[in-house]
């Protein structure tokens, strides 16, 4: 099952008639303004499946708070999704070792595991940063990774093949901070340029001058960490990431802005105004996806108060005694209940929705279109065009006999 993502085409004149070609679709599959931590992304070029940043985390502690149980449902289909995902993938890119960003040979039960994916990875092209730059932690993920598929990671800084290029080591955030570095990626295809720029917080005027030399028309990035900014002397780097963020909207389409970002909802309203600047290129993750921002750590506090959780939940949940589906439900109903998301204008009347609550479709469909308002839902754009769909249409497209 797959949610449909950005398809980019390009026009061209084919003896008087428009020819499409189809250059590159791209689906953000995690990021926090779709419920967790990470900022994965699948680029399907004509011939290959490129993943990047194959990894999961959901915020250990927010004001001293776990992960509420929503959450860690919403987090668990991501994950599926990924692994799903991984078994058709080409090449796996791996911008750095947090565990957001890659999987973990030692996972919390919330993270994306090794031995759930390495079968996989075993079969792809890797492109991985090298351990230059690399804090201790990492370096070990690194060698884990490494031993897990039996043979040493490919280091790729600097290195341009075929439609892939990585940038040398920048910083996980300000020039000169003590920390970790990060590698940026550019894929190219028919003309169309997308980079992914994990972690940088663009917070670094020479980072963000490398994306725009390699003239991107879309690039995904972090921005800055708001919610660890408590006082007034964070507005020297705001200014700076806010600058370096229009500078991007200068040069491509598209600038997504998410992750870091938007683990409060001061994120979102930081990004609201520069989106106003820009005229529109500006968004996050979820709005590139057409739907719903889920900022789910930003809301954490208020998911336990609306829906309290025992004390001994998390334990129960690691040793497998207890699972999330109960919240799962739930969850989404208190969303939509307290006015935090808007479902589909026809969700109510909606045969999916139907056929959802009668057991003959999984929950997937109403939970990645219809609850999160998804644009890209085929139903939804046919229902726009006044186009005649059957019942048994799926948001995708297709067609399933069975519910006919
Ligand atoms: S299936 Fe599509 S049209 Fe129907 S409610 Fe869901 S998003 Fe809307």
């Amino acid at each position: 099952m797959q949610a449909s993502g950005a398809l980019l085409r390009r026009a061209t004149e084919n003896t008087g008639s428009l020819l499409q070609i189809l250059i590159m679709m791209i689906e953000i599959i995690g990021a926090e303004s779709l419920g967790v931590r990470g900022l994965s992304c699948l680029v399907i070029l004509s011939g290959r499946r490129i993943f990047i940043d194959p990894g999961i985390a959901l915020g250990w502690s927010r004001h001293g708070l776990l992960p509420h149980p929503f959450q860690v449902a919403i987090g668990q289909g991501i994950k599926e999704r990924m692994i799903a995902e991984l078994r058709h993938a080409s090449d796996v890119i791996l911008s750095h070792f947090d565990g957001d960003h890659c999987p973990l040979c030692n996972p919390n039960p919330y993270q994306l595991g090794l031995h759930e994916v390495a079968q996989s990875l075993a079969r792809c092209r890797i492109w991985a940063k090298g351990s230059d730059g690399l804090p201790p932690a990492q370096r070990g993920r690194r060698v884990e990774l490494s031993e897990a598929l039996g043979e040493p990671l490919r280091s790729v800084e600097g290195v341009k093949e075929g439609p892939l290029e990585f940038s040398c080591p920048v910083p996980h955030g300000q020039q000169g901070e003590r920390g970790s570095a990060v590698m940026m990626s550019r894929i190219e295809e028919n003309g169309v340029t997308f980079v992914h720029a994990s972690d940088v917080q663009l917070l670094d005027e020479a980072t963000t001058g490398i994306i725009v030399d390699w003239k991107p028309d879309i690039v995904i990035a972090s921005g800055p960490p708001l919610y660890h900014y408590r006082s007034s002397s964070y507005r020297t780097q705001l200014e700076r990431a806010r600058k370096n963020v229009m500078r991007l909207a200068a040069t491509a389409a598209t600038v997504i802005v998410d992750h870091h970002l938007l683990r409060s909802e001061e994120g979102m309203e930081w990004l609201g105004g520069l989106k106003q600047s820009s005229g529109g290129s500006i968004c996050c993750a979820a709005e590139y996806m057409k739907r719903e921002p889920l900022l789910l750590e930003a809301w954490r506090g208020s998911l336990y108060q609306w829906l309290p959780v025992p004390g001994d939940w998390h334990d129960l949940y690691r040793e497998g005694r207890v699972g999330a589906d109960e919240y799962r439900v739930r969850g989404w109903e208190v969303l939509m209940r307290r006015g935090r998301i808007r479902p589909c204008k026809w969700y109510s009347c909606c045969p999916i929705k139907r056929f959802t609550e009668a057991g003959r479709l999984n929950r997937y469909w109403i939970e990645n279109y219809c609850l999160v308002g998804s644009k890209s839902c085929i139903r939804y754009q046919m229902e726009e065009r006044g186009e005649y769909h059957p019942d048994a249409m799926l948001p995708n497209g297709e067609i399933r006999e069975d519910l006919s």
